[in-house]
Order: C-alpha cells, then structure tokens, then sequence
C-alpha cells in the first residue's frame, strides 16, 4: 500500500478529503500520495501563525537556535532515507542528493549559529548635531510578519531549509509552500520540525495547489514572500503583491567564462572538469547550472576538446545508482521541451558536438558549437543538461557576451590574473562572481541571489534573516 502523506498545520499532522500522486521521473512509479490542504485548513494555519508571532519572536535566541542544531542533527541521522527520497521525489542522482542533505543540515546549523549572534544591535551617538545633544540611537531588528516560503522542484530540501531556518533563527513564523513535484521531502522535514519545542503555530507546511496559490499571495496577513522558482511566475507575485517584502530567487543561464591565461594542461582539465559536472549534475537542473562556456580563442580548441571528451564519458542512468552521473529530467514533459530547443538550434545553424538525443524523460548530456543569435537557447534559461560554447578575444569580450542576457545569476571566471578578477567583479551584471571555478558554485551561507531577471533580494542564511526582519530604532533623550 502506498502511503498518502499528511501535511502540517500549525505545527501538527492534519490531511484533507483530497490528495495527489508523486510520480518517480525514472521510472513513473509511484513515490506516495500527498493529502491537500482545504481553504478552512489553511485559513486555521495563517490565523495561528498570526495568533503566536508576537510571542514567538520573544522566545529567548537559545530555544531557537537550539531547535535548529535538533534539526541539523537529525537530518544528519536520517540523511540515507532523505537522500533515497529526494532522488524518487526529483530523479537527481543519489550521490547528489546526499549531498543535497548534507548541505541542508549545514543550512540548520548556520541558522543556529546566526540566530545565536543575531540582533546585538548598534548604539549611535546623536551628539554630533546640537539637535541630538543628550541622544542616544538604539538600533535592533524585528520581524515584518508571517512569511510565504515558496519552493521549487529541483532541491526538494535544501530549499526548503533556506526558506524554514531563517525564520526560526529570526522567531518569524512561516507557511511553507513545497514544489508538486516534490512535497514529500518537505513534510519528511516537518517530522523533524514536530520533535522541537518550536510553538504550534510558527510552522505549517501546505501542499497548496497551484490555483489557489494567488489568495495566499495576496493574503495581507502573509507581509513577507520568499520565492524561489521560475521568473513568470515570481515577477507574477510581485505585481500582484507590489507592497510585500518580496523576495525573488529565479533562473539563469549562467556562463562559465575561460580566459587566455587559464591554459597549462592543469588549468583546462580542472575547467572542463568542472564545467562538465556542473552543466549536467542534475540533469543541468539548477539554476546555476554552467549553460555558456565562454572561452578565449587562444584555449577553445583545447578546452572544447576536453569539455565534450568528459561529458561523453558521463554515466546516465538509474539515478539510485551509485555510479550515475546524470540521471532524468523532473518529467518527461520537460526533457521534450529541451529536445525542442536542442533541435530548433541545430536547425538554425548550431552544431551538435554531443548529446542530442532523449529516451522518456531522460536527455543525454549535450554540447553545442556556433549556436546561432536569436534561438531560444541563446537567451532562455534551458534547465537540462545543454552546455553551448562560445569563442571570444580577450577578457572585454567574454565579459560583454556575459552580460548578453536578460539573466544575471553567478558567473565563473577562470583567470590567475587579480586586476581580471577584480575587473569581473565590477563588470559582471551578476549576483556572484566565482574565480577561478564554475558558476554553480554556492557555500550556503554566503549571499545569494540574482541581477537582472534572476531575481532581487539575497538568500543565504544571515541575508535572509536580514529580509525576514526590519531595523526599528530606539531614540533615548535626555542622557
Ligand atoms: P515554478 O515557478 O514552476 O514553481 C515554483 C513554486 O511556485 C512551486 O512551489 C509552485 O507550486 C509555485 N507556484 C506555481 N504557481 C504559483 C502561483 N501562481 N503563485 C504562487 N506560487 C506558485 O518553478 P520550478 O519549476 O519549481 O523551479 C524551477 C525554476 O526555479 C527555474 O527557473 C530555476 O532557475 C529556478 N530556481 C532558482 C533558484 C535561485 O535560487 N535563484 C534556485 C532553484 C531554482
């Protein structure tokens, strides 16, 4: 029998009268069914939220923080079982997903630490005009309200936690929202969630449907939205919710740019190795997932060799398989789509160095040479596994093709040269600069986020805390 999933209100178990099917993109078995949540039910999640926010962000800093090290713990312990689900849920290789957990405990752990050091505060002497003589500012952050976290498919957990553990580490509390492909890991958490001390009404996780998702956009009682997900949809919150804390984590086509001076044999093979794991972990399904390679003339023979060489050689398959590099795409709906866009460009003039072929829902690691202006891969965001590559003289030119896009996410730089490194980080219209490794590299604490249509705002444990909350100064007289 498979079980059906209850979701999580106000802290406890509850289902519905209706639930879904989550399907495994390997093989379209059933991975379990997920209980909905009703209007009335999520009506009494929001009302609870509302009802405890006062008191929780009260609660001392070392409750919270130590319900996150629990967290961290026990997603530790459980890590083989979340990792197997994960991977049913997403069809992402198993040795990745591994790492997915991995990287979300450390998320828990971050926010214990944060919540532990945040909201010292600042003191500022205002006698330094004659208006401020015997004034003194204080300065701390409180919460904004209750926050919207909205989740995408393609890392079930480690999403979830930036969006969850912030909030704990801050004592906001938060409606959680997961992906339809991939809810279960997300109420998996709420299990942990269940055996803190957190209060009742600080945490629900809701499997809402789609349709119903606008109310809650608008619902004035939910001030802050953290979405994560694709730009339609979040540039459609922030219309639709102009004067909410919105913040906006959305897709890239992110380059990795190889310059003239990364070239001994060292040098390329590390690129290209990176650049070939990096544009296909997960079935090139992240948003900094490598999609352009911009290299200078003087490497592009050597490191084109070497790019479509490793990504021939990589192991597709079963994605609970150990020794798979590349597994499926989320369905089979979205490896079509990939294959469309593959084959409009090969038809335009672009040629085909590897790849190009799909079987269901799985599309083969795929490299393009001379891709043509004006395709669709040339400008929108592929999310599969589709590298193009592009020549360039010199740095002003890889910058610039950098920048020819509507997206901004991160950007890898290959160089040794700082005066470059330096010059990319001022030119580059992106988030985040990675020298001398790809795009997709991301420690989770650091701030996160996009230029451009990639988003606004900044995720990362500390940078979220910061968007969750609002400085309120104290003015004391007559000191
Ligand atoms: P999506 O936009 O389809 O869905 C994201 C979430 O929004 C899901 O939970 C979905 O149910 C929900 N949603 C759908 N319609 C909604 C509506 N009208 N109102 C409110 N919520 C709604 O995205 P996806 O396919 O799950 O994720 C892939 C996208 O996410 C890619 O574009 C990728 O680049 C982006 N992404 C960005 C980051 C980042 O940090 N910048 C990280 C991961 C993924």
């Amino acid at each position: 029998m498979t079980t059906t999933h209850d979701f999580w209100l106000a802290g406890r178990r509850e289902s519905g009268p209706e639930a879904f099917e989550v399907h495994h993109p390997w093989d379209g078995s059933l991975v379990g069914r997920v209980s909905v949540p009703t209007e009335e039910q999520v009506e009494e999640a929001i009302a609870a939220a509302v009802a405890v926010q006062d008191a929780y962000s009260a609660t001392p800093a070392h409750v919270r923080a130590a319900a996150l090290d629990h967290v961290s713990k026990r997603l530790v312990e459980r890590t083989e079982e979340l990792a197997r689900l994960v991977t049913a849920e997403n069809g992402k290789p198993i040795k990745w997903a591994r790492g997915e957990i991995g990287r979300a405990a450390s998320v828990f752990r971050w926010a214990a630490e944060e919540a532990r050091r945040f909201n010292s505060g600042e003191a500022q002497r205002l006698d330094t005009d004659a208006g401020g003589a015997g004034r003194l500012a204080l300065t701390r952050r409180f919460p904004r309200g209750v926050v919207l976290g909205i989740a995408p498919f393609n890392f079930p957990l480690n999403l979830v936690a930036h969006k969850v553990a912030p909030a704990i580490a801050v004592g906001t509390p938060i409606i959680l929202k997961p992906a339809p492909a991939t809810p279960i890991s997300a109420l998996v958490l709420g299990e942990i969630l269940a055996e803190t001390d957190l209060p009742a009404g600080s945490w629900s996780v809701l499997p809402v449907p789609n349709d119903r998702m606008p109310a809650l956009v608008r619902d004035e009682r939910l001030p802050v939205i953290s979405f994560t997900g694709s730009g339609p949809v979040g540039w459609g919150i922030l219309d639709s919710a102009p004067r909410k804390h919105v913040t906006l984590e959305l897709g890239g086509n992110a380059a990795a740019v190889v310059l003239a001076d990364w070239s001994s044999e060292e040098d390329l093979e590390w690129a290209a190795t990176r650049i070939a794991t990096f544009a296909n972990y997960q079935g090139g399904q992240s948003c900094i997932s490598v999609q352009r390679v911009i290299a200078d003339a003087a490497v592009y023979d050597r490191l084109a060799a070497k790019v479509v060489a490793k990504v021939q050689t990589q192991v597709t398959g079963d994605p609970s398989d150990d020794a798979v590099d590349v597994g499926p795409l989320v369905s089979e709906d979205a490896a079509k789509r990939v294959e469309s866009w593959v084959d409009e460009a090969v038809a335009a003039g672009a040629r085909l160095l590897a790849g190009g072929k799909r079987e269901g829902a799985s599309y083969a690691p795929t490299v393009l040479a001379d891709l043509p202006a004006g395709v669709t891969l040339s400008c929108e965001e592929v999310f599969g596994p589709v590298l193009s590559l592009h020549r360039v003289e010199g740095a002003e030119e890889a910058f610039a093709t950098v920048n020819d896009s509507p997206y901004g996410l991160q950007a890898g730089v290959f160089t040794h040269d700082l005066q470059t490194a330096f010059r990319a980080h001022r030119e580059l219209e992106v988030g985040g600069v990675i020298v001398g490794d790809v795009p997709s590299y991301r420690a989770d604490q650091m701030p996160y986020g996009g230029a451009k249509q990639s988003g606004v705002g900044r995720e990362g444990v500390k940078y979220a805390m910061d968007d969750y909350t609002y400085e309120r100064v104290l003015v004391l007289t007559g000191l």
